[in-house]
């Protein structure tokens, strides 16, 4: 019989297993080979243009086109030493993933003469042609074409894709009138109201600090599965998760995945991804196995953000392509299996001075405790504040099967930092009326950079379980998806970091002004923040039934569904604050949250559709096939006078399989239905919710439970989808 399924499985134990391409001995040998960083600039380029672009880097100063010409030779001449042909402007459009143009060096004069090209014009701006890139209609309201700007603070870096090479320049992408297009814009112009106001704060303490960078560093989660099992099943391979499968025999319970050895064939996968990487200059350092089969995680050393929000989107596209050379498949869903953990990217998040200080580091004096203090604390209030739009910043179809499931955070948005700092914030607290101009020089000589770290080992398990963590010397936002661009999430808490500095800067100098010590003012509104969000700490354990209850009690909200999650988007509260920070103008958040929601239905219609035409065309025919065997099986035997008692059993399957189909079927005429009802409605919020409620709530559990009780009871050697498993434990 011809399946896909079993000869996936024949194929896996006849191939041997795929060897890594030959890789360096040592990292530092191909770190960055394939990256203009300054170093190399500094080679290709003349001094003066070295110049322009280093005070773009630093200080974002504007590049002229003649200088532009000149960085454009430079970065052309390093190009086709290294064999490249073509080059394209790379960015992130609001579908999540990277998008490219390649264009060629190659031009002919006016003459007809062949000759390689690369000017400055090229280099700094380009219009791609990306009208089926989503806008939230916003190119339409204003000016058809979109245009891609380089962005220099991110290096240029070339990919190899077989035998092509070709030149990347990151860019962003935005409308002709200037309003976003993509993911990278409002992270940079959140980067820098982050920048400005943390610097401000920055003075009460050093007036040396003239710069602050945010900086992250992502824990990308994911699943590997054989590319030829993957294929074998639709919805894997259009969804990017198994929307039937039944659990295991074997499943996660032994947990003994984790930190457990590499599989070999996996293992020859992350050897040549990890390469590649480093080539780009992705600075990888772990990589483990994770608490379900075939998981695993890769996490580098943190980086500025902006940099390090391009370095996991390339991650990504390099992960998947090199995963098809290994015969496998990369699952980047937040949820591919039912029952089985998710994935996550945990984005670790700190800020950094120019002076070289962490300022979520506990400090080692009092007047460096005060500092870490105070950027502690603006931090609780900035989630506590806006933990909707938080909240809203990890919503997405995919996520919304991962959060409040085994393993994975709620939807609840709260922090944990751990006891000591819980006491500490309660002492800072208990000083009523913000005396503290005796107590205040005994509260900042507590040892906090000496107690924190030893009490982080104790609490690992219970922190494990909440969306937002303090980790010692920097905050860690557990909640972000596996597949998410962490360009999303980043924009809203820097963001809200910068207003929430901002008005701390203003509470404070008006205490100042009204005649109070320095330090004194700055813990007195230390206290106010204290007091006016300790509500969403919370050190419990994340995952129980006792802490949804206990944050309603709370008025923490928990907003379970991507739509509603969504509407924070839309708020006047959103609205202000990033029309105030120079992040999204009112148009461009309606645009976004227009797109967010446009993606959600999709999803979920493709889903539904995958579910409707597996269900058709692969389990219900399955299902008849095996209910015809058996109905020849009891014929047979009724006519050899066998008694009735004897095949009871086969009689009792085959009602079961009856009712089975019979559920199956009406429930995928229901959802084609409900798909269609919902397709008439013109608002896209409503038509989500519907798509959310109507659909995917009242049907898609329905469907998969009947169709995984049907792969238990029907004959193994016909059933055509690869089983978990398979998918899971075959290496
Ligand atoms: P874990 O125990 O979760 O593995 P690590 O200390 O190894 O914690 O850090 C996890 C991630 O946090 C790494 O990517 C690391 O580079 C990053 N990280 C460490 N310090 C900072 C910081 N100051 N800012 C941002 N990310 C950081
Ligand atoms: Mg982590």
């Amino acid at each position: 019989m011809n399946s896909l399924r079993f000869d996936a499985i024949k194929n896996i134990t006849n191939s041997s297993v795929a060897q890594s391409t030959k890789t360096a001995d040592k990292i530092t040998s191909v770190f960055n080979e394939n990256v203009f960083t300054l170093k190399t600039a500094r080679h290709y380029l003349s001094d003066e243009a070295y110049k322009s672009l280093l005070s773009s880097i630093k200080g974002g100063k504007k590049i002229d086109r003649t200088m532009g010409s000149n960085i454009a030779n430079g970065l052309k001449a390093w190009a086709e030493e290294k064999g490249v042909t073509h080059f394209t402007h790379w960015f992130q459009p609001l579908t999540g993933l990277s998008a490219e143009k390649h264009d060629s060096f190659f031009t002919l004069k006016g003459d007809g003469t062949p000759i390689q090209e690369f000017d400055g014009a090229a280099l700094i701006q380009q219009e791609p042609d990306a009208s089926s890139f989503p806008s939230g209609g916003l190119r339409a309201t204003f000016e058809a074409r979109g245009y891609t700007a380089w962005d220099p603070s991110s290096p240029a870096f070339i990919t190899e894709t077989g035998e092509g090479k070709t030149l990347c320049i990151p860019t962003i992408f935005v409308s002709y009138t200037g309003e976003s297009l993509d993911t990278k814009t409002p992270l940079l112009k959140a980067i820098v109201a982050l920048d400005k106001a943390a610097v401000d704060v920055c003075q009460y303490f050093d007036k040396n600090v003239s710069k602050v960078n945010a900086t992250l560093g992502w824990e990308q989660e994911y699943f590997v599965v054989d590319a030829g099992l993957a294929l074998a099943r639709p919805d894997l391979a259009l969804t990017g998760r198994t929307v039937f499968g039944h659990a295991p025999a074997k499943g996660q319970q032994l947990e003994d995945h984790y930190f457990g050895a590499i599989p070999e064939r996996v293992y020859a996968f992350m050897k040549d991804f990890e390469n590649e990487s480093y080539k780009l200059g992705i600075p990888l350092r772990t990589r483990h196995n994770e608490v379900a089969p075939a998981q695993f995680e890769c996490a580098p050393i943190f980086e500025e953000l902006n940099l390090a929000v391009d370095h996991n989107t390339l991650l990504m596209d390099v992960m998947t392509r090199v995963a098809k050379r290994h015969n496998l498949m990369v699952l980047l869903h937040e949820k591919p299996f039912a029952g089985i953990n998710g994935s996550g990217k945990h984005n670790n998040w700190s800020m950094a001075t120019d002076t070289g200080v962490n300022l979520l580091a506990p400090g080692k004096t009092p007047k460096t405790n005060l500092m870490f203090l105070t950027f502690f604390v603006n931090t609780i209030k900035a989630v506590h504040d806006y933990s909707e739009l938080i909240r809203a910043s990890i919503a997405s179809a995919s996520n919304d099967y991962r959060l409040g499931a085994n393993e994975a955070p709620p939807a609840i948005i709260s922090i944990f930092i751990g006891k000591y700092l819980t006491d500490v914030l309660n002492q800072v607290e208990s000083r009523v009326g913000g005396s503290f101009d005796e107590a205040d020089e005994a509260m900042l000589k507590l040892d906090i950079h000496k107690s924190i770290p030893e009490l982080m080992l104790d609490n690992t398990d219970r922190n494990r379980t909440s969306p937002f963590a303090f980790t010692g010397n920097k905050f860690e936002f557990r909640a972000v998806g596996s597949s998410a661009n962490c360009a999303g999430p980043m924009t809203i808490l820097n963001s809200v970091m910068a207003e929430t500095l901002k008005n701390f800067k203003i509470e404070v100098d008006a205490l100042i002004e009204k005649g109070e010590k320095k330090e004194v003012a700055i813990m007195q509104i230390i206290q106010k923040y204290i007091v006016e969000s300790k509500k969403v700490l919370f050190e419990g354990d994340g995952y129980s039934e006792e802490w949804e209850k206990e944050a309603e009690k709370r008025g923490l909200p928990n907003v379970k569904t991507t739509p509603v999650a969504l509407d924070a988007f839309a708020a006047e509260k959103a609205k202000k604050l990033f029309e105030d920070n120079h992040i999204y103008n009112h148009l461009e958040l309606e645009a976004r949250h227009e797109i967010m929601l446009e993606e959600y239905i999709k999803k979920v219609q493709i889903e539904a559709r995958v579910m409707g035409d597996i269900a058709s065309t692969m389990i219900l025919p399955t299902a008849v096939k095996y209910q015809n065997m058996l109905i020849e099986n009891i014929v047979g035997l009724k006519n050899l006078n066998i008694s009735s008692s004897l095949y009871e059993s086969q009689q009792a399957v085959l009602e079961k399989i009856c009712e089975h189909i019979s559920v199956i079927s009406k429930n995928v005429e229901a959802i084609i239905e409900a798909r269609k009802k919902a397709n008439e409605i013109s608002n896209t919020r409503d038509k989500a919710i519907a798509y959310c409620d109507d659909i995917k709530i009242k049907y898609f559990d329905t469907i998969r439970y009947h169709a995984d009780k049907l792969e238990l009871m029907i004959d193994d050697s016909i059933w055509p989808l690869p089983k978990y498993r398979e998918l899971l434990f075959i290496r």
